[in-house]
């Protein structure tokens, strides 16, 4: 019990945060504006990166342990727990499929995220991964209510990837390398389409039953993830 039970957990967050801020996705080299958790195995708890604080100078025992209903649980370090666990929160509670989660401020997907435009399903690759679309959720203001209410809303939809309307996205995967590899392949897909839709020619989706091919797989993937929580529980 006590610190060492979720050091594993406080590590692999911290090492994921220091690859996204190394590799430009928190928006700039010294950008704070992102957020990184990870689901607490058999417990509803996920350990989350804290408000505020420069990727560079934190260290494990500085990620905080918060209730999916956001009660703090442990932070031994200086800082609060991330001003969007809500967020986070919501995610857990609602997809069993998700064990890993991600908001970032990275460029491409940014761009699509202020043009408030949905990414079509436009490779299988990343259409299989990511979902059928890439959809925006709604603006609201950073750490509000309405924002996690607005996230809630999209996550029906079993997709692996949101846009946050003027803000960043929000990335989810079954655990912290998938879904580093989800934040990457959005990042190179919105960049391709970005780049497509610059040449003012039309942009081809894939077809249309390869979309519903994506949209079975996804839904597949989070009833089976569901049905083994429920068995396990
Ligand atoms: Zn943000």
């Amino acid at each position: 019990m006590g610190m060492e039970r979720y050091d594993g957990c406080k590590q692999g967050v911290l090492s994921a945060s220091l690859w996204l801020s190394g590799h430009g996705y928190f928006g700039s080299p010294r950008g704070t504006g992102g957020n990184v958790s990870v689901r607490v195995g058999g417990e509803d708890a996920m350990a989350i990166t804290p408000s505020g604080a420069r990727y560079q100078d934190l260290t494990a025992s500085d990620i905080c342990i918060v209730g999916l209903d956001l009660g703090l649980i442990e932070a031994t370090g200086a800082h609060k727990p991330s001003v969007e666990s809500g967020m986070h929160g919501i995610i857990y509670r609602n997809r069993p499929d998700v064990n890993a989660v991600v908001h970032t401020h990275q460029p491409y997907g940014s761009v699509l995220a202020v043009l408030g435009m949905p990414i079509p399903a436009l490779f299988d690759e990343a259409a299989f991964s990511l979902g059928r679309s890439v959809e925006v959720v709604h603006y609201a203001p950073p750490g509000s209510l309405e924002l996690v209410e607005n996230v809630g809303r999209k996550l029906q939809n079993n997709a692996n990837a949101y846009l946050m309307e003027n803000h960043g996205v929000l990335v989810l995967g079954e655990d912290l390398e998938q879904t580093l590899f989800h934040a990457e392949l959005l990042e190179k897909t919105a960049r391709i389409y970005c780049l497509a839709l610059s040449t003012g020619r039309e942009v081809r989706t894939l077809p249309g039953p390869v979309a519903e091919m994506v949209q079975a797989h996804r839904d597949r993937e989070v009833r089976e993830a569901g049905n083994r929580r429920k068995e396990k529980a």
